[in-house]
Parts: C-alpha cells; sequence; structure tokens
C-alpha cells in the first residue's frame, strides 16, 4: 500500500481517502463521490477499529457487511479498497497513540472516554499508509472530523481535511451503520434527532441567539419521543467544541440520544452570513 502510495505521488497523481467502518450507506459512497470530483486514484478502507470502542460499547455487534460493502465500492468506481487486519495496525507491542486534548475530552470523548485516541490513532496510522493528499470525512461525526483536522494540523501532516455535508433519509434521520440496530418503533422515533435540530433552527432564524434557550429546546423535543432518552444536547464553538452562551460566531448544535440500547449522534452547522452577520446560514 505505502510503495503504491509513494509511486501514485511521484507520477504527480492526487490521492483521495475516505476511511470507514464498513457497513456502507449512501453517507459513505457520497464521501467517495466528493473524492473523486478531485483526486484520482481515490482510496476507500474498511477497518473496524477495536480502539475506539470502549469497553462496554458495541465492537463485537458492530455490522460487518464486506461482501455487501466490496460491491457497493466496485459500483462507486473506487480504485483501491483496503482492508486491513487487526494485527496489521496494532501489531504485537504496539504502544504509541494520539491525543487531542481538550477537544476531545468534551461531548463525545466525555460521554465515550478513550474514543478519540482511538479514532487519531488509526486515522494517523491510515494517513500515514495511504499518504492521501486530501482525506474526507463526514459533519454527521462533526466533532471527530475536528479532532482529525486539529491533529493534522498540530502534527505537520501532507493531507488535507475535507469535511463533507450530513447524509440523511427522507423524514430526515442522518445515515449511520448504528441504524441497522434500531426496531421499527425505534426507527420511527429516531427522527427526534432531527426534529430537534429543525426547531433549533426555526428558533436561530426567529432571532434567538441563547444557547440555555436553545438546549431546553433540544430537551423538549426528545421528552415528547417515549422511547429516547438524552445522553447530551450542546450548543458548541465549531473549533473548539467549548460550550457557548450565545450563538454569535460559527457554532454546532449537537446532541446523543438513545433509542433503547442505541446511541445516535446528530447535529446542525450554523454560522453567521457574510454579508450580513446578524443573518445566519443554517448547514442541516
Ligand atoms: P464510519 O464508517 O461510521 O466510521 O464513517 C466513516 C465516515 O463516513 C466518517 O467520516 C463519517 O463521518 C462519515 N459518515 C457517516 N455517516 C454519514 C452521513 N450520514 N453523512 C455524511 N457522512 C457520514
Amino acid at each position: 500500500m505505502k510503495e503504491h502510495a509513494q509511486q501514485a505521488r511521484d507520477a504527480g497523481r492526487i490521492i483521495g481517502f475516505v476511511p470507514t467502518m464498513g457497513a456502507l450507506h449512501e453517507g459513505h459512497t457520497a464521501l467517495i463521490q466528493r473524492a473523486q470530483q478531485n483526486c484520482s486514484p481515490v482510496v476507500a478502507s474498511i477497518f473496524v477499529n477495536p480502539k475506539q470502542f470502549g469497553p462496554k460499547e458495541d465492537f463485537s455487534k458492530y455490522p460487518r457487511t464486506l461482501e455487501k460493502d466490496t460491491e457497493k465500492l466496485s459500483a462507486t468506481g473506487v480504485n483501491t479498497l483496503f482492508v486491513p487486519e487487526a494485527s496489521e495496525i496494532y501489531p504485537q507491542g504496539f504502544s504509541t497513540y494520539v491525543s487531542v486534548e481538550g477537544l476531545s475530552e468534551r461531548l463525545e470523548g466525555r460521554s465515550r472516554p478513550g474514543h478519540f485516541r482511538g479514532v487519531a490513532t488509526v486515522v494517523m496510522k491510515l494517513l500515514e499508509i495511504v499518504r492521501p493528499h486530501f482525506a474526507y470525512f463526514g459533519r454527521k461525526d462533526a466533532q471527530q472530523s475536528r479532532v482529525i483536522a486539529q491533529m493534522a494540523g498540530d502534527l505537520n501532516l501532507d493531507t488535507e481535511i475535507v469535511v463533507c455535508p450530513i447524509v440523511r433519509e427522507a423524514d430526515g434521520l442522518a445515515l449511520s451503520s448504528r441504524n441497522a440496530y434500531l426496531n421499527a418503533e425505534e426507527r420511527r422515533a429516531a427522527t427526534v434527532l432531527h426534529r430537534a435540530l429543525k426547531e433549533v433552527r426555526s428558533e436561530l432564524a426567529a432571532g434567538a441567539r441563547d444557547a440555555l434557550h436553545l438546549q431546553s429546546v433540544m430537551r423538549r423535543v426528545v421528552k415528547e419521543e417515549r422511547l429516547a432518552t438524552v445522553d447530551y444536547v450542546e450548543i458548541a464553538d465549531a473549533l473548539t467544541f467549548e460550550p457557548v452562551t450565545q450563538v454569535r460566531r460559527p457554532c454546532y448544535a449537537l446532541l446523543a440520544v438513545f433509542l433503547g440500547k442505541t446511541r445516535l449522534i446528530d447535529n446542525l452547522y450554523v454560522e453567521p452570513a457574510t454579508a450580513n452577520p446578524e443573518e445566519l446560514v443554517f448547514h442541516l
């Protein structure tokens, strides 16, 4: 893999990379299509990274659908699929980790201790193996994208991190491999994340800026859904993921919600319009 990457780089080709954990859906294929607009070759990887799952999380039952994934990937025309074994990524004696401090401890990091250390470590390794010019990540995992961009900057990596829009089902549910865990009732209830974010958007569009108020709006919407339980709701600065009191700069409204045992996340990105900072631009 590494020799190929070097040859492609030497030949002046622009390498694009889309790392995934498999169980591919249209969120993943959108990243590949985006990569194909700017890069050739495009490399995709499938690796269910044990180091980003907590001891009580779903590593062993995480959906593994390699055959179907391979078909989907060949339909996208991706050039290379990299599916390493765990022993290839973490050989015996492996003992080096990447920790992005601060950013990794908030929100997802608080709910899932060690998660971003596992993510940053595996992405660092994958970037070093694939040597891409551009690597593509989904805004569905907004904090993860920021952790990786921070790591890439801090460690002078030769890869530009590109963050792409969230792909949703027709009813607004963000596509996720974990949606497969939902039963029919939970699946219907799962639109509550998107509904909560739409209410935040309406409030902001009507002039609300107070973060506590916007959080309470999200909590109320989730509470009304019998099958849903809030893990967190937050209005956070788009760069640091620290809580803000007012929406006056680029921010995320973020939430993590349990539907039964399944934990889902979603977010709304909001930034002041360039022409008129009093107006906001929304990315849902
Ligand atoms: P995963 O396989 O869940 O680790 O995701 C691999 C990549 O796909 C990550 O960069 C995710 O943020 C991205 N991704 C997952 N779901 C979506 C979605 N619904 N829309 C856009 N990107 C997504």
